[in-house]
């Protein structure tokens, strides 16, 4: 998943960053609403993480600001404000879910993985394409039943591969999802690696190559 979190608390922010990125996610931090709005104009997120006492404009205005703009992202309120008037009103004004500071990662992780699935209309908690099972809550991967070890930007890609099963995704798509702001630029041919090392270890045909396009999940036959 690529994720946006908007948190000023620095402490908190960076443990958070540090915390999903160690779950495989990529992720973009911001201690400021405008720099968060400039993102979500310039890539594509799978959800929001907002907390609401911030410099400047409130997590609430700049909430109800992006549902009214139309924007779909799925967001879930990070707050030391747990009255329930406040929670009523967070999730009213547009947020998928609420959850009170002090907080433990594997709980946001687990609520913001709940989220996605929900978004994508996907209850189950495991994806199966053909022979291969993916399930997004522990990144375990199997091919005919058997367990395939994958890389932290392997699983990524694959996820962003299986999430969109009938979509050809471009590189740049593809990259958005992998790679985010803070870290080293990827290699200009990173992407190619590692769609070779998901050939090489679950099938040649697992990745389709749409020629001048992109990629897509490849047809790797029915469900074993
Ligand atoms: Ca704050």
């Amino acid at each position: 998943m690529r994720l946006l979190i908007l948190e000023d608390d620095a402490q908190l922010g960076d443990a958070i960053a540090t915390g999903l990125r160690q779950l495989g996610h990529a992720v973009d931090w911001f201690r400021d609403g405008e720099q968060a709005d400039a993102a979500i104009g310039s890539a594509a997120f799978d959800a929001l993480v907002l907390d609401l006492g911030l410099p400047g404009q409130d997590g609430m205005v700049w909430l109800a600001r992006w549902r009214q703009r139309g924007l779909t992202l799925p967001v879930l309120i990070l707050t030391a404000r747990d009255g329930v008037a406040e929670r009523v009103a967070g999730l009213d004004t547009g947020a998928d879910d609420y959850l009170i500071k002090p907080i433990a990662i594997d709980e946001l992780a687990a609520r913001l993985r709940a989220m996605l699935r929900r978004a994508t209309g996907r209850a189950q908690p495991e994806w199966v394409h053909g022979a291969l099972r993916f399930e997004p809550a522990t990144k375990q991967v199997h091919w005919e039943g058997r367990r395939i070890e994958l890389t932290g930007r392997e699983l990524a890609l694959l996820e962003a591969l299986l999430k969109h099963p009938q979509r050809v995704l471009s590189k740049a798509q593809l990259q958005e999802q992998l790679y985010d702001w803070s870290g080293n630029e990827p290699e200009s041919n990173a992407l190619e690696v590692h769609v070779h090392h998901l050939r090489r270890k679950i099938h040649p045909d697992v990745v389709r190559t749409v020629r001048g396009v992109g990629y897509a999940l490849g047809d790797i036959g029915p469900a074993a």
